[in-house]
C-alpha cells in the first residue's frame, strides 16, 4: 500500500503555541482538503493523544481528524519515534515546526512555528495550493 497518510504537529504547527487556541490560518481548508480526497489526518503531540483531540475540537477541525498520537519518546538521533500505526496511516507526509525532531519516514514539511494569533500567517499556503493541483 502507497502511504498517503498525513501526520500534523499541534502546537505552534496547527494551533500558536502561546494559547494554543488560535487556529493557523488555512488549516481549516488544508485538513479539509485532504479528507474530501480520502487523505487520513493524523496528529500527533507530545502533549499527548488526548490533548491533540481536546485542541482539535476547541479549534473546529476535530471532523477533519483521523486519528491522534502522543510523541512519546526520542531515538537516537533526537527524532520523535513514531507510533506504532496501521499501514494505511503510515504517512506519506509530515507537517512539524520542528522538522529536525521529525523521523523521515515520508516528506517531511517544515514550516515557521505558528506563535501566537496571526491572521496574515501563510505558511500553510503553499501545501493548500499544491493540494488543489494535484495531490
Ligand atoms: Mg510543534
Amino acid at each position: 500500500m502507497t502511504p498517503k497518510a498525513w501526520l500534523f504537529d499541534v502546537d505552534g504547527t496547527l494551533l500558536d503555541s502561546v494559547t494554543g487556541t488560535s487556529l493557523r490560518p488555512l488549516a481549516r481548508e488544508l485538513l479539509a482538503g485532504l479528507r474530501e480526497r480520502g487523505i487520513p489526518v493524523l496528529l500527533w503531540s507530545a502533549g499527548g493523544d488526548d490533548y491533540a483531540w481536546r485542541r482539535a475540537r476547541q479549534a473546529g477541525i476535530a471532523e477533519f481528524v483521523t486519528a491522534a498520537h502522543v510523541k512519546a519518546g526520542r531515538d537516537g538521533r533526537g527524532h520523535w519515534v513514531l507510533p506504532h500505526l496501521p499501514p494505511e496511516h503510515i504517512p506519506a507526509v509530515l507537517v512539524d515546526d520542528q522538522p529536525h525532531e521529525v523521523p523521515p519516514v515520508g516528506e517531511v514539511i517544515g514550516v515557521p512555528p505558528y506563535v501566537g494569533p496571526n491572521p496574515r500567517d501563510t505558511a500553510l499556503a503553499a501545501l493548500l495550493d499544491e493540494l488543489e493541483r494535484n495531490r
